[in-house]
């Protein structure tokens, strides 16, 4: 009997493909093994096992898998069942969600093409042969991919001796240069064997009497050691105040042996928890509704004000979990992931916290997936969107924080899941208990807790009744017309500024666009530079001196005169955190400024280091774009000004108004966290608009009913769903024949929905190339699924078509 095995290949097909194997192997392998399968004329993909079975494939020819790499499975039978819910409802394949969700290492196919690692000296003696053949390739070639390495070594089964010399770091792959790696080994100092005999280690002790600082450094290593500590080099130069030559001669004299060990970059050293704080009455009746409501399984959506105290209601439930032995998830926004935070949690769970974090480089990634499938121990998992995609074993608690954050809903490429949603449902799946907390929860999640689907708990004060601030709106207008402002400052920010440095306090100011200013335009003629990928004007940013596109990336020198007319008449429209912070140094010269916006914070530990400036007062004044508004915890920021509120009203989306008043409200947050109450000024041209009055009174629910009905009015979510199509190419009108043709084939189809477009976005071109859009909207009467099954139908025919070959097209579900 013929033995198959069903694998999922991380590329956008339909369906999985059978492979041919031997009884031996199929009595081996397990679902969530990986095997490297030939796939296609020549190339060589890392595979999934999926299911092991003995029935020949009808229409196609099988192959034999080239080998099995793993010796367990990498991912999970349940981790399997969530991704094919991640592929079925948003639309995609299931080779694309394990795409996004294995560390590339993990991931190895033919066209991935790995480097050197110049960070590490390979000891050659350590090499065999083939790893041998491997770097010296590397030597003469400086790139190899995984082809070539077959080639060259003349053997399909490589990927296991590549995947070995990057867990051995000495090669990584192509697209990791970036993230200069250091692997983190400590230096032990150990004392030589022979000295452990009393006798000897006295005549030691004698003959140094000539050596005072060696005879020192042999006694601390004594003092140090006690209770069979390991001792670091470094430690015991700390404790001998001595040099580490001296160290280095002890060594060279065999008295002492020096170890380099490998310190677990992802877990820290183990030591006892800290104590818990004690919860205020309201903090705790919030956190006994929170059980109430996991009791009766439901989500719980915790409301409650900035600085309420919610983490410290977090930090209860974890710990109640992992003394039960089991696993939770924490997932938070990309940005909000600092290590403000993560000390925080450190503090009291210490080596239990494995944060899965974007920035941090594929062996720590790879290094967390391995704790969590091995679960040696119950984890806390700190991560953004991608880490509900981890091996899950015990999984009782997940929760999710800033629940409103649109960052949790990935655009591009699919899966284009959002990851509050899909842990809701990995909740479902895991029988975990589900918390989603917010001080402004998002539209769809408040709507649940009304038709009674989430259980709500709010928390209406502020820890230790610090008053939340107090929000006045300015104005500016008026103020311009009575000459009331300096640049983009108004006289009533200014003064309150020099109030708070008067107290020895520090600013935020806010300001939601990056650069110096959005354009740069032509007094005379009125023509703005544009893009030359993209249908939009370009962005001035002074301190490099550049026009940039923020939608490609492209960049220029700032022309000497207009390229429509050639005048010099040039002038700068709008304003960005940039102009603030010039403007800043004009009116404040004593004073300091840093910015955070996505150019000043590129680096790994740039946001780390404004963090800390903040906190040591190094700095007075913090202006940024909203990533100022995601969980920072500054305690001396007395003032919060946003400098012009308009541009987020007046922005052409359905959730405007509802992300405006998020903002605002998340950004005046930062104010006044201790005692003092803090103080917060909108300034606006349009002072009476109902958002701004709403976030100034702290009237969530006036918000949430009135965009409720909105919504309802215009038929959008929570009434209704939505999904986008979005076709791209480089032709203007065949991008928009794709839109048109797609439309009249939805159509055809008896389903009652509507389908909407095509309809080119306000940005209609994007590195070159034209988009444009079609809306499905359904009503809750429709069974989505359906819909989506139409869908892919209809996607399966327009990519048969010869005109629409070269058009991309997207499926975005729930796109918002
Ligand atoms: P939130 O997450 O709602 O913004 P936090 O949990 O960060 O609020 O709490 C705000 C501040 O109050 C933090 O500095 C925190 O340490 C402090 N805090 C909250 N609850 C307590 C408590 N029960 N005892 C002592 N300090 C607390
Ligand atoms: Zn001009
Ligand atoms: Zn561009």
């Amino acid at each position: 009997m013929a033995h198959y095995i069903d694998v999922i290949i991380p590329l956008p097909l339909e369906r999985l493909f059978a492979y041919r194997v031997t009884t031996a192997e199929a009595d081996f392998l397990q679902p969530g093994m990986r095997v490297a399968v030939p796939f296609g004329k020549s190339k060589i993909y890392t595979g999934i096992v999926h299911n092991i079975h003995q029935t020949a494939p009808l229409n196609y020819e099988v192959k034999d898998i080239e080998l099995i790499i793993d010796e367990r499975p990498t991912v999970t039978a349940d981790q399997l069942k969530f991704w094919e819910w991640i592929a079925s409802y948003y639309v995609c394949s299931i080779g694309q969600v394990m795409r996004a969700a294995l560390p590339k290492s993990l991931l190895l196919e033919s066209e991935t093409v790995v480097i050197r690692n110049n960070e590490t000296d390979i000891d050659e003696s350590l090499l065999d042969d083939k790893q041998f053949l491997i770097i010296e390739a590397l030597e003469h070639r400086q790139v190899l991919k995984v082809q070539e390495v077959m080639e060259i070594l003349d053997r399909k089964t490589v990927l296991p001796i590549l995947q070995k010399m990057l867990e051995q770091e000495w090669i990584i792959l192509q697209e990791e240069v970036y993230s200069t790696y250091k692997a983190k080994t400590v230096k032990y100092i150990f004392l030589n064997n022979q000295y452990k005999d009393e006798e000897r280690l006295k005549e030691l002790l004698d003959e140094m009497t000539r050596a005072p600082k060696q005879r020192e450094t042999v006694m601390s290593l004594f003092m140090l050691q006690t209770g069979n500590k390991l001792v670091s080099s470094k430690q015991l130069q700390e404790r001998s105040g001595v040099s580490r030559a001296v160290i280095k001669a002890l060594i060279d004299k065999e008295v002492f042996i020096e170890e380099e060990q490998a310190v677990d970059r992802v877990l820290d050293e183990k030591a006892k928890g800290h104590k818990l704080t004690v919860l205020q009455p309201a903090q705790q009746t919030a956190l006994d509704e929170i059980r109430s409501g996991f009791a009766q399984n439901k989500p719980t959506l915790l409301h409650g004000v900035t600085s309420s105290g919610k983490t410290e209601i977090y930090v209860r439930l974890i710990l109640e979990q992992l003394e039960l032995g089991n696993q939770v998830l924490y997932l938070l926004p990309e940005i909000a992931l600092t290590t403000q935070l993560i000390t925080r949690l450190k503090h009291y769970f210490k080596h239990q916290v494995l944060v899965y974090h974007s920035k941090y480089n594929l062996n720590e990634r790879l290094e967390v997936w391995n704790h969590v499938i091995e679960a040696k121990e119950p984890y806390v998992i700190i991560g953004a969107r991608s880490a509900c995609l981890l091996p899950f074993q015990n999984l009782n608690l997940i929760i999710v924080d800033e629940e409103h954050e649109t960052s949790f809903k990935q655009f591009d490429p699919d899966p284009r899941y959002h990851a509050r949603d899909a842990a809701v449902v990995l909740g479902h799946m895991k029988k975990a208990q589900i918390l989603l907390g917010s001080a402004t929860p998002s539209l769809e999640s408040y709507y649940n807790t009304t038709i009674g689907k989430y259980h709500l708990v709010e928390l209406k004060k502020r820890y230790g009744e610090v008053l939340m601030p107090e929000i006045q709106i300015v104005d500016i207008k008026d103020k311009h017309k009575r000459k009331k402002m300096k640049g983009h400052f108004s006289d009533t920010l200014i003064e309150e500024m020099q109030r708070a440095f008067k107290e020895g306090n520090q600013v935020i100011l806010f300001q939601n666009r990056r650069g110096y200013a959005p354009i740069l335009e032509c007094n005379t003629c009125g023509s703005a530079p544009q893009c030359p990928n993209c249908d939009v004007s370009l962005t001035y940013h002074q301190y490099k001196k550049q026009l940039r596109c923020h939608y490609c990336g492209y960049s220029t020198f700032i022309p000497p005169e207009c390229p429509s007319c050639t005048s010099t008449a040039l002038d700068t429209k709008g304003f960005g955190t940039q102009q603030i912070e010039e403007e800043f140094k004009e009116l404040f010269p004593d004073h300091k400024i840093a910015r955070m916006d996505l150019d000043s914070t590129r680096g790994k530990n740039s946001v780390q280091k404004i963090i800390e400036e903040m906190d040591t007062g190094a700095i007075h004044c913090l202006v940024g774009t909203q990533m100022l508004t995601k969980g920072l915890d500054f305690r001396n920021v007395s003032l919060v000004g946003v400098l012009s509120a308009d541009s987020m009203l007046n922005f052409p989306d359905f959730r405007a108004h509802e992300r405006c008043f998020h903002l605002l409200t998340q950004v005046s947050g930062r104010a006044g966290r201790t005692e003092q109450r803090g103080k917060v000024l909108i300034q606006s041209y349009n002072p009476e608009h109902q958002i701004l009055q709403q976030v100034s009174t702290y009237n969530y629910t006036g918000m949430f009913k009135e965009q409720l009905q909105e919504r309802y009015h215009f038929k959008y979510p929570p009434y209704q769903r939505l999904i986008r199509l979005t076709f791209k190419q480089r032709d203007y009108n065949t991008t928009l024949q794709a839109g048109q043709w797609f439309v009249n084939a939805l159509n055809q189809i008896e389903h009652g929905v509507e389908v909407l477009g095509p309809e080119f976005p306000p940005v209609a071109r994007v590195r070159n190339l034209y988009q444009v859009h079609v809306i499905v909207k359904m009503g809750k009467h429709h069974h989505p699924n359906m819909i989506k099954d139409y869908i892919r139908k209809v996607k399966r025919s327009f990519e048969s078509i010869k005109t629409f070959r070269s058009v991309r097209c997207n499926v975005d579900v729930d796109c918002y």
